[in-house]
């Protein structure tokens, strides 16, 4: 339906008129020529964090960090102190080294190409043509996952996700319009993310309903069809919440690998068995378990830790006064224990 070009004209045009209209007031929107900075950071917030979620974290960031020479000079630990809670912390990671390479190699100016952008440390192919079209008005194809749902409920996409992703950037390039590329990018954005929501999209209110072939066939609420996940596993580990003197051990993780350059107690590696207590222990002491077990659930597994206490000296890494530990930015699932331990001293 949407094939010939004039009905593609016709989305596009659409679609428009319905951003000029209704599009979401974000702090990262002001109106005019956008800042590629604020574009690129909270393109980068926003990848696997919830608009709502990301809003705090990106004022709190920009007020710390308001343009790229202060992020490339402040130290990793203190952009990571700002990330934490936002999670996925490889992003806060190559945020800070895409900065410094900005800084040192461009000169302090974002390239404005998608090919230029695409070779800075932790920007892929969505978030360089995300800030190619919405910071420089570039043509370039933007799919995120609220345009996928989207794209495949328009075109009654019936191969299921992810495999279906590479059709859906064809699709989606066979649509994105010469003029006002970073305007339409964000229009398919918000009717994802306020019209055509995943579970009960607002068809009755849709500015394309009569061009949308799943609509049509009644298969609205199926789309888009999903490949089955095989179901997460388990892992388990201990926590070592060590005390001396009104201080707690603190050390940082390695920079590579999950919550990479991040603040935590010290504790054992995570995996499908409980270890020998003794086995990680920052010391040989007499641990003691302490009251229920953490439970948190990141992207590919679920995690139970079980938190014991001892006192006495030991370990590497930080002594840190416990009224100062919430201020170092851990992240949610250090966070969790933290909490815990504190509120049953
Ligand atoms: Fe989504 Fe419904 Fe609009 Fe189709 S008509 S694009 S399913 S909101």
């Amino acid at each position: 339906m949407l094939k010939k070009s004039n009905k593609s004209e016709q989305f596009q045009n659409r679609i428009l008129a319905w951003f000029d209209r209704e599009r979401r007031d974000l702090p990262w929107r002001k109106k005019g020529k956008r800042d590629p900075y604020r574009v690129w950071l909270a393109e980068i917030m926003l990848q696997q964090t919830q608009v709502t979620a990301v809003i705090p974290y990106y004022l709190k960031f920009l007020e710390r960090f308001p343009d790229i020479k202060t992020l490339a000079q402040a130290p990793l630990e203190e952009v990571l102190q700002a990330w934490a809670g936002l999670g996925y912390y490889s992003r806060g990671r190559n945020l800070h080294k895409c900065a410094r390479v900005i800084e040192n190699e461009y000169a302090g100016a974002f390239p404005e190409t998608e090919a230029g952008l695409l070779t800075l440390p932790g920007i892929g192919p969505y978030t360089a043509a995300a800030i190619a079209a919405i910071a420089f008005g570039g043509k370039a194809t933007v799919v995120d996952g609220n345009i996928e749902r989207v794209l495949s409920r328009l075109f009654r996409v019936k191969k299921p996700l992810p495999k279906s992703k590479p059709d859906l950037k064809k699709l989606a390039a066979s649509l994105t319009p010469d003029k006002r590329p970073g305007d339409y990018a964000e229009a398919l954005m918000d009717l994802g993310a306020t019209v055509c929501i995943p579970k009960n999209p607002r068809c009755e209110i849709c500015p394309v309903e009569d061009l949308c072939q799943g609509r049509a066939a009644g298969e609205e609420k199926l789309l888009p069809y999903r490949e089955k996940k095989p179901p997460r596993p388990t892992r388990v580990g201990y926590i070592y919440w060590l005390e001396n003197d009104g201080k707690v051990l603190v050390r940082r993780r390695p920079l590579k690998g999950l919550l990479g350059g991040m603040p935590e107690f010290p504790t054992t590696p995570w995996d499908n068995k409980f270890p020998g207590l003794l086995d990680h222990a920052p010391a040989n002491l007499n641990w003691q378990e302490c009251g229920s077990e953490i439970t948190h659930t990141f992207t590919h597994f679920h995690l139970i830790l079980k938190v014991f206490k001892g006192n006495g000296n030991g370990g590497s890494g930080d002594w840190v006064a416990k009224e100062k530990l919430m201020e170092l930015g851990f992240p949610s699932v250090m966070k969790k224990v933290a909490e815990k331990v504190l509120s049953e001293d």
